[in-house]
Order: structure tokens, then sequence, then C-alpha cells
């Protein structure tokens, strides 16, 4: 396939709005799957099981197509970006290795908060953008409303837009025939010196990591001796081919072509995102490579059952073969004994990987409340920290810190304007900068939309910002960040102490106009589920030496059912069920005794 007839691209849309319909469809219409009975939505690109639970993408999957048009066969790569703001970077990370992009928008729902971000980061990149509304078949699609909107955000001529239905099919073949009409076809000479661009890796449990890339230049073929870059390694290739979906080899990948190399790299880490590889002896200038994926949401994972953190371990470690974006640390706590510290791009990212941990691995875990990176300024270094245990006591802040720093978003929330005074209230209580809105729509529509922008800390989107904006709007409101800096803050240590013993695994960094609520709302809980001991517990939440609240846990009486009984029927009768087991996993803190079980209660109910 010589450069004219190679089109790169991508789908770029926001969450819903159709992408993995989409790219089903053209990979049926081009045959590259078999077509099932109508109705079934078979999603082949969302291959995780997570993904096609939660119908989200999390992987960019990259396939290739063969189109006849005009009686030439074309190949059209397609490499599927996905859906949610967390993964902000693995869509630019693919939108590097194309010419061109689909912009899909559901003409029911209208341009959304991400349909902004993508639509920039696609522009920024110099990206033929193809408009498509998506979803006509739909009673409440209004295309001609939502064709406005699209001309008025984006500048896009309406008569460039497609209007299709990805699920009944209406208007694919059109969409086949834009993507070779208005795409340029990538650039490249076959004699030039070899330059692959790799944008992707996959693991393969026979060939270890295969790298994604999209060759700029020369040839790669089996045999070939390459060399990376980045790390300076060099390889034998052993295998090259297209996704076809799946992995299919071919003799050569040629200039302007996107497909797999496996050369034998054992560890993922070597397949470096962004690294341009060459031929051994004949060295290419880089092509410019990405900013490392940043984790911005950092939590402690700990087994259940201590004696499980080996598997733990090697499940995570395996895991994130395929999810390059986490960051691990090694992590221990005196209440919950060994355990790992991961770095996440995002609570839906965390989330995303603690199910897939609880699916494939079967692994009973106890996750910690998610904290962001912090900026502790000394007044002769830096320190970043994303552990709260490792934060300093409010004492050594006021003596030795000059000033404690937290990351800041800037944060864009799409609404239908009966929404704006509510979707303000929530943003000033999750401490809003810079409130500024203006309306989506130029034109005089009936439910006017509007874009809110401002400054947010991240500390305040990462638990339950999204769930409350949702519900707040009936689901109307959509939402998308940006990173924005770091901003000086007033921040402590809560820590929790149980009969006057701290208890690590619970400390938290709250900012001073949330002390009274958090220090309450946390006390309270632990009351609920720390089990009665033999003796009064004191449940204190304290900030230094200063204590914010306070619950107390009366004693149990001697005989141990009759205190077990009272409150909490059920947990206390799973107790004493697994009493053998519990007390194995029984945790002290000072003298109180926790089953380990506790912990999970206590953290899992965030
Ligand atoms: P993605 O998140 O962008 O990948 O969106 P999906 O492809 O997973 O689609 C989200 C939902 O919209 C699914 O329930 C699809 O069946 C549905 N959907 C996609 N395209 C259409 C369409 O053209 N018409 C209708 N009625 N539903 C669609
Ligand atoms: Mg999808």
């Amino acid at each position: 396939y010589p450069c004219d007839v190679i089109r790169n691209f991508s789908i770029i849309a926001h969450i819903d709005h159709g992408k993995s319909t989409l790219a089903d469809r053209l990979l049926e219409l081009t045959g590259t799957i078999e077509k099932k009975e109508r109705g079934l939505n078979k999603q082949v690109l969302d291959k995780l099981k997570v993904e096609r639970e939660r119908g989200i993408t999390v992987k960019a999957q990259t396939a290739s197509m063969i189109h006849n048009y005009a009686g030439k066969d074309h190949l059209l790569n397609l490499i599927d970006t996905p859906g949610h703001v967390d993964f902000a970077w693995e869509v630019s990370r693919s939108l590097a290795a194309c010419q061109g992009a689909l912009l899909l928008v559901d003409a029911s729902q209208g341009v959304q908060a991400q349909s902004l971000s993508v639509f920039h980061a696609a522009k920024d990149r110099g990206l033929t953008i193809i408009p498509v509304l998506n979803k006509i078949d739909l009673p409440a699609a209004q295309p001609d409303i939502v064709a406005a909107q699209m001309q008025s955000t984006f500048g896009i001529n309406p008569d460039d837009m497609i209007r299709i239905s990805a699920k009944s099919g209406i208007g694919i073949e059109a969409v086949l025939q834009a993507i070779i009409d208005r795409i340029p076809p990538p650039s490249g000479n076959v004699n030039d010196p070899l330059k692959a661009f790799l944008f992707d890796s996959l693991y393969d449990q026979y060939r270890g990591v295969v790298s994604l890339v999209n060759i700029q230049g020369g040839l790669l073929k089996k045999g070939d001796k390459i060399m990376s870059c980045h790390t300076r390694k060099k390889y034998e290739v052993v295998e090259v081919g297209i996704m076809y979906p799946e992995e299919v080899p071919t003799a050569s990948l040629r200039p302007g072509q996107v497909g797999y190399v496996a050369c034998n790299m054992k560890e993922s880490s070597e397949a470096h995102i962004g690294d341009t590889l060459h031929r051994v002896g004949a060295p290419v200038d880089p092509m410019p490579g990405f900013k490392p994926a940043k984790a911005m949401v950092y939590a402690g994972i700990f087994p259940v059952d201590s004696s499980d953190f080996p598997k733990l371990e090697e499940s995570i470690k395996r895991l994130t073969l395929t999810d390059r974006s986490v960051e691990i640390m090694r992590e221990s706590s005196t209440a919950l004994g060994q355990g790992l510290r991961l770095g996440f791009l995002g609570s839906l990212h965390m989330d995303v990987f603690r199910q897939r941990l609880e699916d494939e691995y079967n692994a009973s875990i106890i996750i910690t409340a998610p904290t962001v990176p912090y900026k502790v300024i000394y007044r002769d270094r830096t320190v970043l920290v994303s552990n709260p245990t490792d934060f300093p006591d409010v004492n050594d802040v006021a003596s030795h810190v000059k000033e404690v720093q937290e990351p800041i978003v800037k944060a864009s929330i799409i609404v239908p304007e009966e929404y704006l005074g509510d979707m303000m209230d929530l943003c000033f209580n999750h401490r809003a900068e810079n409130v500024d809105h203006k309306y989506l729509d130029a034109s005089e529509a009936t439910s006017a939309r509007i874009i809110l922008t401002c400054t947010m800390p991240l500390s305040e989107i990462v638990t339950d910002f999204f769930d409350k904006l949702k519900s707040r709007s009936s689901g109307f409101a959509s939402f998308d960040y940006e990173d924005a800096g770091y901003q000086a803050s007033k921040l402590s240590k809560m820590v929790f102490l149980l009969n006057g013993k701290p208890v690590d695994a619970l400390a938290l960094i709250v900012h001073r106009t949330a002390e009274q609520e958090v220090g309450r709302a946390w006390v309270k809980k632990l009351h609920k589920v720390i089990p009665r001991q033999l003796f009064e517990v004191p449940i204190q939440a304290a900030i230094g030496k200063r204590i914010i609240a306070r619950e107390t846990l009366s004693a149990m009486r001697a005989d141990v059912t009759a205190g077990l009984y009272g409150g909490h029927h059920e947990r206390k009768l799973k107790h004493l069920n697994n009493q053998k087991e519990s007390k194995r996993k029984m945790k002290r803190v000072g003298s109180v005794e926790l089953p380990q079980e506790a912990f999970y209660d206590i953290l899992s109910s965030n």
C-alpha cells in the first residue's frame, strides 16, 4: 500500500456519543469483521471486560480496514480513543499518529464538555476534522439545532457535517468516503531511513511486549535490527503486521502505515510511548515525544488478608503491563501491613483499575481514601507528598514550611441554563474561583445552554463531585477539566485517634474550611463500624493537638455475644460466624483490636 491510499484517523467524541458503535459499523461495512444480527452491538474495540460492562473505552485500540473506493483499495487505519476526561493523555497520544479525526456529536445531546476538549486537541495538532452528527434515528434528535451549535462553537460549515445513525447503519458509507476524500494521506518515503513512531504497546502472553507504531519513513520488516532513540536498546524484529482487527502478520510495514512490531521486549517499560525507533547504525531525529502520563490521584492498596500480599503485588504488576499509566510504589502501614501505593490519572481511572483487579485476579483489597499530590515548600527544598502520612504536622508546617500548594484544575461544565444556579452553588461549595459563564448557543434556543468555567482544587473533584454534578443537573451537565498548575492553600493533616493512638492508614489532608465537617463525618463513620471493646474507646479527629471531633464507643459487657448484638445485627452475626478467621486478621491499634474487615467497611463507604 503506497501512501496515497492510506488514511490514518481517530474517532473523537464525548463519552456515549457512539464512537465504539461507529467503529463496529466501519469494520463491518469494510468486511473486517462479520456482520452479526441487527441490534447486537459487538463493540469489538472495547476489549476489556470492565469496558464492556461500563460502556466506556479505557484503552485506545487500533484497527486497520481495507475499503475499495473509486476502483482502488484503500488502507484505513482507525485509532480508537478513550472517552473519559481521565484519559485525555491517551487521546493526545492516539491523535499523534493521525492526519484526521471524525468529530462525533450525539444529535440528541448536542455539544458536550468533552466534545470541546477533544476538538481542540485535534485542531491543535492540525488534523483534518470531519464533523459527524450521530443518532439521527432517535426521536429526540435535533440535527438542525445541533448543527447550528457546532457551527457557532467550532466554526464548522453545516454543509460539511455528515448525518448518521451508527446504530442502524445510516450514512456509514458517506463517512468512509469522507475519510478517503477529505483526510490527507500520510507522507513518508520508502527510501528514507527507517523512522517508526511508537504510540502504544500491548502485552501478549507469548511474545511479551508488542509495540504499535506509525511508520514515518523507510521500511520495517522481520529480521531488521532496530534501536530505540529513548533507551538506546537494540532489538531484532521478530514479526510485523497490522491489527485487522486482531494481529495479522505482514511482510513489512511501509511509510504511513500503522501496525505492530514484536521484537522481544521483555519489560513494558522498554516500550516508551512517544519513542522513535530507527535502524541500528542509521540514526534519525526523534519525533517530539510525549509528556509522560502524570499521576494525579494516589491511593494505598492493601490485601484484606495480609498473607496475600505477594499475590496482590503480582496481580498488580501483571495488570500494569496493559495499563502503563499507573505508577507503583511500596507502602507499609502499621494498621494494614504491607501494601502498594498506586498513582492514577484520575478517579475513574482508579475505579476502573480496582474493578479490573477484582474481576481478573479475584483479589480482596482495601483501598485508602484518594489523595492528590501536594507540594510542601521548605526554605531549601520542595517535597511532593502523595501520602497523607508523609505530610508534615501542623507544628512543623508552622515552623519549617514556607508554603503548601495543591494542584488546581480549570473546569468547564456545559449545562442547560435552568441549572446554572445549582451548578454555581455546587462549584462554590467545592472552593471554586474565577467562576465565569457564557451562552454556548448563538441562537435563541428554547433551552439555551451555558458553559460555566472556573478553577478548582483537584482534590475537590476526585471523590463525589461528578455524581453530585449529575444528580443536581438531572443528568444534563457534562464536565471536563484540565491541569492548571499549583496554588498555595491552607491545608493540614488530620489524623484519627483510637483511645489516643493514631491510625496511620486513615490520615487525610483537609482544607481549613472543611475541618469540622470532615472530622465529624469520619468520626461518626468510625463509631458505626468499629466493634466495641472491653473498655470505653474515645474516637477522635485531631489536627496536631487540636481535637476537631469526638465520639465515644462504649464498652461491651464481659458477655461477648450480648455485647455484640445491638446496632449492627447482620455484621455482628457474620463476625461471630467468622470468629476464628477474623481472629487471625485482627489488627491492633494501641490497645484497640480491629478486624481488618472494619477498615474495608470504613474505606469502602467513601
Ligand atoms: P462511546 O462511549 O462513544 O464509545 O459510545 P458507544 O458506541 O458505546 O454508544 C453509547 C450508547 O449509544 C450505546 O448504548 C449505543 O448503542 C448507543 N448508540 C450509538 N450510536 C447510536 C445511534 O446511532 N442511535 C442510537 N439510537 N443509539 C446509538
Ligand atoms: Mg466506547
